[in-house]
């Protein structure tokens, strides 16, 4: 057990080291470049609210109403999932004639998150709550491949964007200079990385079945596959990402033997794959399984006809950097100005991609009742 929790301490701390969006309020920030997962949360809202209401009608609603955010990051989308689900309770309770439940609500993301940020937050965020409405938020730390709530302590569950990170991406695979599954890779990196899946989303649903009460829901929403094939439909904005690091190396910037030992800790899974592991675990019954898109460049309409490839590139290289950089930095220990580099080169990529074809994220909104 000892040698057990070692290993889950010195993975978060690893974890923290690798994957650990941009800190701050500054342009290149996570909280600045975070609209795209913001359209994400909005997009999967009906859902939220659908499970909640389902709560409501199924029996006595709890006085006190304990929810967690896990992966919350920091910026304007950490405290806008908790507002989302009081605003959702307190219409509910409006219409019902009851009184609101106290909210106790939890923001968990790995350690190395800029939780200072968030907490300097709170004080308005409770001047903005409206009829008296009252919350207490606190933060946790930890990663949620780990036990970070008592048993049976919580009602609600909401993750958005952050359980296709995997615990660690496969080691010692041999992917023809790609970070991630492509048209070229070998049908072992696909199966490196699917077990991983296994592995971590299993583990995930064990721990939270002991946090939440029985009855309470879970929501989580990921990026996927439209498709069972993962060549058929791979992450084309990976690939640009690995092109232009390939470009790197042809200039002399970082090793090869760099960028063949990186691999994205990363898995977008079909459906199925999902429902298998949800079924095989056994501790909750999946509510609803849907899907929606989201445009790379979530300010662009379909028919947008005043579509700047140029601008949308370096936009969705933007977004794209708030969450990798970290990450980049600290596998290939460069420094700012080629990491500048790097991101100028993507967002020509990923400014060519658009002018040929549509770049969309396929994404997978599932609620689950804890049995
Ligand atoms: N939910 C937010 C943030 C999404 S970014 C939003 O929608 O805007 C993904 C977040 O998941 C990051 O902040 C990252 O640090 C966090 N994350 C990834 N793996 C995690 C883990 N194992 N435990 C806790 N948080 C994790």
């Amino acid at each position: 057990m000892g040698e057990e929790k070692n290993r889950g301490v010195a993975e978060v701390m690893a974890r923290g080291k690798l994957l650990r969006m941009k800190a701050g309020n500054g342009e290149c920030s996570y909280a600045s470049s975070s609209t795209l997962q913001r359209k994400v949360i909005l997009k999967a809202k009906p859902v939220l609210e659908d499970a909640i209401k389902k709560m409501f009608n199924s029996g006595e609603f709890p006085k006190r109403f304990n929810m967690a955010d896990l992966g919350c990051s920091s910026g304007p989308n950490t405290l806008f999932t908790v507002s989302n689900v009081m605003k959702i309770i307190q219409r509910l309770c409006h219409e019902k004639s009851c009184k609101m439940p106290e909210f106790q609500a939890f923001l968990n993301d790995l350690p190395d998150n800029d939780f200072n940020t968030i907490f300097k937050s709170i004080p308005s965020f409770y001047q903005s709550l409206k009829d008296g409405a009252n919350c207490f938020v606190s933060g946790v730390p930890g990663s949620f491949y780990e036990r970070i709530f008592p048993s049976k302590s919580l009602h609600l569950v909401h993750s958005s964007y952050s359980l296709h990170w995997l615990s660690q991406a496969p080691e010692n695979i041999e992917n023809n200079n790609s970070i991630y599954i492509t048209r070229t890779s070998p049908p072992q990196v696909f199966e490196a990385y699917l077990k991983q899946l296994d592995k971590d989303f299993s583990r995930f649903l064990q721990l939270r079945s002991e946090e939440i009460v029985t009855g309470g829901h879970m929501l989580i929403t990921v990026m996927g596959r439209s498709i069972r094939d993962p060549y058929g439909h791979h992450c084309a904005f990976l690939d640009l990402l690995s092109k232009s690091l390939i470009e790197l190396v042809q200039e002399g910037l970082i090793e090869q033997a760099e960028l063949d030992s990186f691999n994205w800790p990363f898995y977008a899974p079909y459906k199925d794959e999902v429902e298998t592991i949800v079924h095989l675990e056994g501790s909750f019954d999946i509510d609803t399984l849907e899907f929606f898109q989201v445009n790379w460049d979530d300010r662009a309409n379909d028919d947008d006809i005043y579509f700047d490839a140029y601008s949308s590139g370096k936009h969705v290289a933007r977004t794209i950097r708030a969450v990798a950089e970290q990450m980049l930095v600290s596998h290939f220990q460069f420094g700012e100005s080629i990491v500048d580099y790097l991101f100028e080169r993507y967002a020509y990529h990923v400014a060519c991609h658009l002018l040929v074809q549509k770049g969309k994220f396929f994404n997978i909104v599932i609620s689950l009742r804890k049995k």
